[in-house]
């Protein structure tokens, strides 16, 4: 997104223990210590010895253990015992299994077969001393984790977590807590965007509800921004008497980037900056607040801290057709997986029909300009 290069928000990076740094961004280049392996190693339990003098007899002349060096040259007609993992002694090129091998008197052995692979890892195949492991930008997942430790490291430069505040704007909202009266709902946005932020890599921190009043919501903006990286507002952005996010925004000082974006669920959205400040401003309605921070706000955050991103798009066939009315945006139509590994869409009664996401594992995608999906079509389904 050319945003984040605009107005970028450069957290810059701390060290954490490696215990600590699931699912952060590398902020540093991870390279090799030593080679991989880091001898040659013996991928079997059995005898190391020489091609050449199989099938024996052979002498076995010491046993090497994984963990233990070789103290031994292997000689003609030698072998030794050797364990998986075990550094392979000088003189030997193949390792013979175990279950090929019989054993004779005094320490002799006779092997039934004279076939192998070799069953050698060389020293350095995998990677050599110095090369390049994992670049900054890796989003760390648990082999990520693993690697870093075959390195040595204890420590790690990973990129700062945001701290992302929430405004809920709407004089119809109340807490979860609260039973609503009348015309009232719950506020559902924060914590779904809470878990949203979170599943980014980054902190949230609820800063509560605000009603439609023009001042109340500029006192709140001010009073959030002070504690924040990132301000995520939701409801009051679109054109309606009431919707006066952006016109605050506006009032405050804020630069307003842009308020539509032709998508569908997801149009009014507005991305406000101010000096190094950004607010971005996402509909009320549930499931567009939803596509919004998975479409847009995500791809920005990655963008502030040289995340890496992990692709999330797969094609799948759709099992039932869809059709829509309008066609001047991109649609994203929730759909869950079939039981023979397809996808189809969910019930979906519109943008603010939040229980259709229960089943939904991601989002078809229906470009603008096109009003139907037919069954047997294979869509680009954005995972969420
Ligand atoms: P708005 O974007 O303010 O026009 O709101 C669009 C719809 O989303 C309205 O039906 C609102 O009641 C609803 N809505 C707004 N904010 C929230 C929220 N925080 N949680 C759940 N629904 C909301
Ligand atoms: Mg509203």
């Amino acid at each position: 997104m050319a945003l984040a290069e605009k107005y970028p928000i450069r957290p810059g990076s701390v060290l954490v223990p490696l215990k600590e740094a699931l699912g952060r961004v590398l902020g540093e280049d991870i390279h090799a210590d030593r080679d991989n392996p880091p001898f040659n190693r013996s991928t079997r339990d059995g005898y190391a010895c020489r091609l050449e003098d199989l099938p024996g007899p052979l002498t076995v002349i010491e046993s090497i253990p994984a963990g233990k060096n070789p103290t031994r040259t292997i000689g003609k007609d030698q072998c030794s015992q050797i364990m998986t993992g075990a550094m392979v002694p000088e003189g030997a090129n193949c390792v013979i299994m175990q279950e090929y091998v019989q054993t004779g008197p005094e320490d002799r052995i006779l092997c039934t077969t004279t076939k192998t692979d070799g069953y050698i890892d060389t020293q350095g195949q995998n990677l050599k001393m110095g090369d390049l492991v994992l670049p900054a930008g890796t989003i760390l997942a648990p082999e990520h984790l693993g690697i870093i430790s075959s390195t040595g490291k204890v420590l790690v430069e990973v990129t700062r977590q945001l701290i992302i505040g929430i405004l809920a704007t709407g004089s119809e909202l109340v807490e979860p807590v609260q039973t609503p009266e009348g015309a009232q709902i719950r506020n559902s946005n924060s914590q779904q965007l809470a878990g949203q932020i979170r599943r980014a890599g980054h902190l949230p921190k609820n800063m509560g509800i605000v009603e439609d009043h023009a001042e109340k919501i500029a006192r709140k903006i001010v009073e959030s921004m002070e504690q924040l990286d990132l301000l995520i507002l939701t409801g009051g952005v679109s054109v309606g008497e009431l919707d006066l996010v952006p016109g605050t925004l506006e009032e405050l000082g804020f630069h307003l980037e842009f308020q539509k974006v032709a998508i569908q669920p997801g149009k009014p959205i507005t991305f406000a900056q101010r000096g190094g400040e950004a607010c971005i401003a996402l509909s009320g309605n549930p499931v567009s607040s939803f596509v919004q921070f998975e479409v847009l706000v995500r791809p920005y955050l990655e963008i502030c801290t040289g995340a890496i991103p992990i692709n999330k798009w797969i094609r799948l066939e759709l099992e039932k057709g869809y059709r829509r009315k309008r066609t001047n945006r991109l649609f994203f139509l929730p759909v869950c997986f079939t039981e023979n590994g397809n996808c189809e869409p969910v019930e979906y009664h519109g943008s603010g029909h939040l229980h259709a996401l229960a089943k939904t594992i991601g989002f078809a995608e229906m470009p603008a300009g096109q009003t139907e999906l037919s069954k047997g079509d294979i869509v680009n389904v954005r995972l969420i």
